[in-house]
């Protein structure tokens, strides 16, 4: 289907070039990141070296100075290939922002080269174990002393957490203030005394390293603070628009792999003396997943425009990500009935299509929270 976004002949190139990087450089290894529960560190770097990291930056911080449609291929040719769990995204275009938008000129020529070169890795850690979709109510604390801010709390489900070399900590700065109103972002360094993580095992998404993140009076420089003081709940809301439309395309180019891979099985399985393809319930089923894929994706394009524009569309944003990423899981879940029995064994990708799209619903604001944010705008 011809799309409503404004590829123009560099974007198509790009598209051509990653893809046969993904190819040639990700791929081949994937399986074994997959066995391993990692991704070595290395590969930061290799997309690093191609430019592949942050293009939206400026040149002078090592950008490329691109636009958005640039992460959306980047998106769309990962999920299609199965590689979504090397997260290069979050990295480059979900946390390097906050650095870009509110960090200090001499904050930005200190951490953005090797972020976009991806020699230093990143994470961003705002959930704790009692403040997930309650965000606001996060206490992990930070207090001022001289020159130093002293953290002691703890983060879980920090994706990137074990490999990240800074971590864009969410703290309470003002325990006085309303709980969305004391709360900075610091930037911390892996290599502090009286920081620590420890990784977490999941039921997918085992090359994404996601992992639990203690201080224990860990000092970190009042220089390392990103933006004002007790402002860092706005930054995060603001940033979410962004995070969660790459979210919804995660949503719809990970479903659109599963329904590739169905649609190449059902045509060649037999049964009955036909092929699994010929059956009704088989047409109908992935017939309503090719709609569903269909308005997923037009509706996240049509938010891009909008995004790219410099609109705020939230609320928007808030459906398209609930639609996409719910519409993601029970499309895999439908595709993997077509394969029987092959379809719980894990040398068929569409078992890791359905284990890896579980965690859409969850990361990056729950359907639940998305859904909450909706009924808000409705005047609920
Ligand atoms: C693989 C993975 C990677 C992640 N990466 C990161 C990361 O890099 N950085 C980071 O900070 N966090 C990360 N997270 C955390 C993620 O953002 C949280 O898991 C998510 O926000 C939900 O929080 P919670 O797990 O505490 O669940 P809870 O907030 O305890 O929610 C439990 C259930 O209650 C529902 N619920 C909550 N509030 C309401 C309500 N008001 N009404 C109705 N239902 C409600 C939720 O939808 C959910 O179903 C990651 C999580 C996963 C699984």
């Amino acid at each position: 289907m011809d799309r409503l976004l404004p590829f123009a002949g560099e974007h198509e190139m790009f598209r051509r070039s990653f893809g046969q990087f993904l190819d040639k450089e990700i791929a081949p290894y994937y399986e074994q990141w997959e066995k391993d529960g990692i991704v070595p560190r290395e590969v930061f770097k290799k997309f690093g070296d191609q430019g592949y990291l942050c293009i939206w930056l400026d040149e002078e911080y090592g950008g490329a100075g691109g636009d958005f449609l640039y992460n959306v291929i980047q998106t769309e040719e990962i999920n299609a290939r199965g590689l979504q769990n090397v997260f290069i995204r979050l990295h480059g275009d979900v946390v390097a922002p906050y650095i870009a938008a509110h960090g200090t000129g001499e904050q930005k020529k200190k951490w953005l080269p090797d972020i976009a070169a991806g020699t230093k890795i990143l994470a961003i850690a705002m959930t704790e174990p009692n403040a997930g979709s309650d965000l606001a109510n996060l206490q992990t604390k930070a207090v001022k002393q001289g020159d130093h801010y002293v953290i002691n709390g703890s983060k879980t489900f920090i994706s990137n957490g074990m490999l990240a070399d800074l971590v864009l900590v969410a703290v309470r700065t003002d325990p006085t203030a309303k709980p969305y109103k004391g709360i900075s972002l610091l930037l911390v360094d892996t290599t502090a005394a009286g920081f620590s993580r420890t990784k977490l095992r999941k039921i997918g998404m085992h090359a994404q390293d996601t992992a639990e993140l203690s201080f224990v009076d860990c000092k970190v420089p009042v220089a390392n603070l990103i933006g004002e003081e007790n402002k860092g709940f706005y930054y995060m809301m603001e940033k979410l628009q962004q995070e969660r439309l790459i979210a919804a395309y995660n949503g719809v180019s990970m479903a659109r792999r599963s329904l590739d891979l169905t649609l190449r099985y059902v045509k060649e399985r037999q049964l009955f003396g036909k092929t699994l393809g010929e059956f009704q319930n088989t047409q109908f089923v992935l017939a309503k997943a090719a709609t569903e894929i269909e308005m997923g994706q037009s509706f996240a394009d049509q938010l891009t425009l909008r995004h790219m524009a410099g609109e705020k569309v939230n609320k928007e944003v808030s459906m398209a990500k609930y639609f996409c990423c719910d519409m993601a899981f029970r499309v895999s879940t439908d595709c993997l009935q077509m394969f029987g029995g092959y379809g719980v064994c894990e040398e068929y990708p569409i078992a890791k299509q359905f284990t890896d799209t579980r965690f859409l619903t969850i990361t990056a604001g729950t359907s639940e929270v998305q859904l909450l944010i909706i009924a808000k705008e409705l005047g609920l």
